[in-house]
């Protein structure tokens, strides 16, 4: 959707820039003055011809005089997407801008002022994080068959119970129509996946993850199989935790279960979200949470998952253990003004044994919501 007012706007500070008043600019665009106040004012746009125009006699493109500052034209053989990440980019170990050094799609490069520097490599700008050890999954992700392999795999049943969460977080997306988009710690982007083929605006998709593996198989997938021409993505190999952009660069992030899958760094996770988003921004994730601590279904659930794990895995264990109220507490308190949920499914029933009943995907008893933490 065009912005008429914000057009109107730029049109209007063009015009004065190149000193003409409303009366004049009319005779050189042979529309009449109402004509010229009507687009200024955003009651309506011009049409195309005129705007080719004007574009020549403000010396600009019309793209710029239809988007402002959002708009970023690609540079030579450099795609649009890495001038745009060159505006939002920060050294992740001295927090400095990062700049686009070499200006050849074939070798890209950011660098710092202190001479930190990151590479872009197969389309994945790496920051050298590398995956947890020990992640099974990662395991098949050696090559792209491996990988295609995963994204076909139906999953548990057991996390497509409940109602369509996908259509869930579309509505709150459809409705803020977000410019940039960051999908904390991504994986294989399963979430993102069923946004970005409903997106018709231009986007920027920017995916992050600590495994540039999966990244790179992900840059090939959405490059081919799953292409949106409304969308550039953009692949960041990265801590979530201590994330390479600038406060308030952007407009959501997203998390399909990304931000537990952080463990340790979770919390981090959503407070870096929170310093990125833009003041009227939002992040809008899925978590699988336990319902209310003082219900005896979780009580028996907690119960026989501490019994069934070692004692450091407890331990992280009984931090996780926060139900729904105390993490919307939390998200308060890491500063997010608005917070709501829509429940997806509630836990399963606890069953009447004294061994908990599974052996991995230890989370897949409860319950899932839908967050949305508003900066504002
Ligand atoms: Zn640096």
């Amino acid at each position: 959707m065009i912005d008429k007012v914000s057009v109107g706007t730029r049109i209007a500070s063009l015009r004065k820039r190149e000193g003409y008043s409303q009366a004049e600019f009319s005779e050189i665009l042979h529309v009449s003055p109402q004509a010229i106040s009507k687009w200024e004012t955003g009651a309506s746009l011009p049409d195309i011809g005129i705007l080719l125009d004007m574009s020549w006699i403000f010396k600009t493109s019309i793209n710029s005089i239809l988007e402002g500052d959002a708009y970023i034209e690609g540079a030579g053989d450099v795609e649009r997407k890495y001038i745009f990440l060159n505006k939002i980019l920060m050294c992740p170990q001295c927090r400095h801008g990062l700049k686009l050094q070499k200006m050849h799609a074939q070798n890209m490069m950011y660098q710092c002022d202190l001479g930190h520097a990151y590479s872009v490599i197969d389309g994945v700008l790496d920051f050298n994080t590398r995956e947890i050890p020990g992640e099974l999954w990662s395991l098949s992700l050696r090559n792209y068959d491996g990988y295609l392999q995963m994204q076909h795999w139906p999953g548990n049943p057991n996390y497509r119970r409940g109602r369509n969460q996908a259509d869930v977080i579309w509505k709150i997306i459809e409705k803020e129509r977000p410019k940039v988009i960051l999908d904390m710690a991504c994986g294989m982007g399963l979430g993102i996946q069923k946004q970005i083929e409903r997106i018709n605006w231009p986007a920027t998709i920017i995916m992050v993850d600590v495994s540039h593996r999966i990244l790179k198989w992900n840059q090939v997938f959405y490059s081919t199989e799953r292409r949106n021409p409304f969308v550039d993505m953009v692949y960041l190999a990265c801590d979530g935790a201590n994330l390479p952009l600038m406060d308030n660069s952007v407009d959501m992030v997203f998390s399909y279960g990304g931000y537990e899958s952080m463990q340790d760094k979770m919390i981090e996770g959503v407070r870096e979200a929170y310093r990125v988003i833009k003041p009227t921004g939002c992040s809008v994730y899925t978590k699988s949470i336990v319902e209310n601590l003082q219900d005896p279904n979780s009580q028996r659930w907690m119960h026989l998952l501490l019994s069934a794990v070692g004692e450091e895995e407890a331990q992280w264990w009984k931090k996780e253990f926060l139900d729904e109220q105390q993490w919307m507490d939390t998200c308060r308190a890491i500063g997010f003004k608005n917070n709501t949920s829509t429940k997806i499914y509630g836990e399963l029933p606890a069953p009447d044994t004294d061994t908990f009943p599974f052996e991995n995907e230890m989370a897949q008893w409860m319950a899932e919501y839908v967050f949305v933490s508003s900066k504002e």
